[in-house]
């Protein structure tokens, strides 16, 4: 039997994913029985030549990792897409813009200036910021261009599943792994996990109060490890977030940041996020729910951390 040509790629992403694909443990020798990688270029020595080369549609299955941030990543998402047969969008940046997507709320010249002029560890007399093309001597210089919006995967090409994450966990990348090997692919579009629901649902701790009269960040309390977390004042997303990681965070005594994306039916994450705190808030004065409220510290981050670009805001508008 032909073995699957499988392609792997990180666009804008920490290499989290990369680490997590290698997490599948021994089960990577299964992989590999059935399995070439033809394209992994984190750690096997291809060139984007040899991708350029191939006809298309002759990968079999190509998982992208990482949100869309330079012409390169478009560059790469787009061509991937052409020799693939199926395109899998792994990990939360591909999916909903991930940490790189919290770029949305500035633009390229406010990131720029940031980085490259104004931070304490710069040293940069000559002011330079990058150029997409610098001639020298021996020629012209090209960098791929810094686009003002990140973007998703699924907004720049046409992607068949998503698999979750940041990163995703080992059982979720093996599930979709699984089906690919067996031939037994969910229908097209499916985010594939082991559980539909929210992290809520794969969370032992007790929700029963609902009363909360201040918000906390992690290192200000040491929570009780049986009672639910939101019900304590900490900012949990398990409630607007998908399930299937088996809820690893608030079983380490840590707040769900809600990297599963959101749960099926719901666009906008971080307003379903925003609409479970705003449910145990115990006052109903104005005032003293601004009160309340105020100790919430970045709230677009908190409550937009993965999800900015793929939001209904999408990003910040900026004269
Ligand atoms: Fe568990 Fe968080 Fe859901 Fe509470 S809100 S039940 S701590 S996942
Ligand atoms: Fe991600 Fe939340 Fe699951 Fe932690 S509990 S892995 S933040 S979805």
């Amino acid at each position: 039997m032909a073995k699957i040509k499988l392609a792997l790629y990180w666009a804008s992403s920490c290499g989290g994913c990369e680490i997590a694909q290698l997490q599948i443990g021994e089960k990577l020798l299964k992989l590999i029985e059935v399995a070439d990688i033809v394209f992994w270029p984190v750690a096997i020595d291809v060139k984007y030549k040899d991708i350029e080369a191939m006809p298309e549609k002759s990968v079999d299955v190509c998982l992208f990792n990482g949100a869309i941030r330079t012409s390169e990543q478009e560059h790469m998402a787009k061509m991937l897409r052409e020799k693939s047969k199926v395109m899998i969008s792994y990990g939360a940046c591909a999916q909903n813009g991930g940490i790189p997507g919290l770029g949305n709320f500035f633009n390229r010249d406010m990131i720029f200036e940031r980085a490259y002029l104004e931070t304490q560890s710069t040293a940069n007399e000559a002011k330079t910021i990058p150029q997409t093309s610098y001639k020298v001597p021996e020629g012209t210089l090209t960098l791929p261009e810094f686009y003002d919006t990140v973007k998703t995967l699924p907004q720049t090409v046409e992607v068949d599943y998503i698999i979750p994450g940041c990163p995703p966990e080992a059982k979720t990348t093996w599930l979709a792994l699984e089906a690919l090997i067996q031939n037994k692919l969910p229908p097209k579009g499916t985010v594939i996990t082991d559980n539909v629901k929210a992290v809520c649902d794969d969370c032992p701790r007790k929700k029963d109060v609902k009363k909360v009269t201040r918000f906390y960040r992690p290192f200000q309390i040491i929570p009780d490890p049986e009672i639910c977390l939101l019900e304590q004042g900490l900012l949990c997303a398990g409630m607007a977030t998908r399930g299937g990681c088996g809820a690893p965070c608030p079983q380490s005594n840590m707040p769900c940041t809600g990297c599963y994306g959101p749960v099926s039916g719901v666009i906008d994450q971080g307003s379903h996020f925003m609409n479970a705190v705003a449910s145990v808030i115990d006052s109903t004065d104005p005032d003293e729910i601004n009160k309340i409220i105020e100790d919430i510290a970045d709230p677009a981050g908190t409550f937009y951390r993965y999800s900015v670009p793929e939001s209904l805001l999408r990003r910040a508008k900026i004269k």
